[in-house]
């Protein structure tokens, strides 16, 4: 349930409705527009009078919320949310790209990757140290030696840095090293993995389940939110279809979808969702243009050798031309972003 106040309420209104529902034990989320002040309420409603608060000074009115994410919901909190990672940010404005190899291979791999991810363009440096493989006989990643290169790799650039994590161990050591954490698509309903990561303390990045409705993944943002951690970022990655032509069938009308639904920002990732480099450009160019907040895109010195996901890796030439190509799209959604 909501409660929309009058425009210009008064601060002691606004006080007094959230002394009662506090009073009655339930929590408050305050949301305040430029123009209305939404009160939000999460908790059992069943001790509050919703006659009496109506009768409250300055209440517009009271709002029931059918949907069973409340603090990922867009009715509680009218405002977009910027999320701040590292010293970078996503949200409203400008475009953030996230790249990086799938795997953090080995430290001079992932230096360079990263000086040339930053040349051209990107903030955030991705790479995976654990790595939830289809097979168990392919390469699971470095583990804490691979973050350790991640906060190296941080230092010397300036970028900031994601990494995904698999369990509790993997984020007690992600916390030490990088400044988000990633919960990727075979764990988006991992609820005990949810509630860590919103303990945590580190801004989440949750990627969409590969057979995940809209509701179901912001269920799951609301499982991060629930502990404390506002600072939650969907990615769209594609998601389980019949059609056997790309990896999964990247699905951009979640974009619009969750903008209705959700105050979160929304980045893309094209490489995971396509599996080919081929198709990375353009499905990049059409996120920037349904204005998603950002891009996730893998990027190796040597695709070819990679040691997880190279046939969908862009070289760095491919990667710099992407980035520059994405400038007139920005402009057209009226987002900043230097390539
Ligand atoms: C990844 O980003 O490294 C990854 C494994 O992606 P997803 O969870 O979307 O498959
Ligand atoms: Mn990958």
């Amino acid at each position: 349930m909501i409660i929309v106040m009058k425009p210009q309420a008064a601060e002691q209104s606004i006080r007094a409705v959230t002394q009662y529902i506090e009073e009655n034990g339930l929590q408050v989320h305050l949301s305040k527009g430029e123009e209305v002040t939404i009160i939000g309420l999460v908790g059992d409603k069943s001790k509050l009078s919703t006659e009496t608060l109506s009768i409250f000074k300055d209440v517009e009115r009271i709002v029931p919320i059918t949907e069973s994410y409340k603090l990922a919901n867009r009715k509680f909190h009218s405002q977009p949310t910027t999320v701040q990672v590292g010293n970078t940010s996503i949200g409203p404005g400008n475009l953030t790209i996230m790249a990086g190899p799938c795997a953090v291979e080995t430290k001079e791999q992932l230096l360079s990757i990263a000086h040339a991810v930053k040349d051209a363009g990107a903030t955030i440096l991705r790479g995976g140290a654990y790595k939830p493989r289809t097979s168990p006989y392919s390469f699971q990643g470095l583990a804490e030696e691979g973050l350790r290169y991640m906060q190296e790799a941080k230092a010397e650039t300036g970028l900031s840095t994601i990494c995904e994590v698999v369990s509790l161990d993997a984020i007690e050591a992600a916390v030490k090293y990088v400044d988000m954490i990633q919960i990727g698509a075979r764990n988006m309903q991992n609820f005990i993995l949810l509630k860590e990561a919103g303990q945590s303390g580190l801004p989440v990045l949750l990627k969409r389940g590969l057979c995940a409705t809209i509701d179901e993944w912001l269920n799951a943002a609301e499982y991060i939110i629930a502990e404390g951690n506002p600072n939650v970022v969907l990615c769209e990655r594609g998601i389980r279809t019949f059609e056997t032509a790309t990896r999964n069938t990247l699905d951009l009308s979640a974009v619009p979808v969750l903008r209705q639904k959700t105050h979160l920002p929304i980045i893309v990732d094209p490489s995971h969702s396509t599996g080919s480099y081929k198709y990375v450009a353009p499905m990049a160019k059409a996120a920037v243009a349904c204005d998603a907040d950002g891009l996730m895109i893998e990027v190796h010195n040597d695709p070819a050798h990679a040691l997880s996901d190279g046939p969908q890796s862009l070289t760095f030439e491919k990667f710099a031309a992407l980035t520059d190509a994405l400038a007139p799209f920005c402009t057209l959604v009226g987002r900043d972003f230097k390539a």
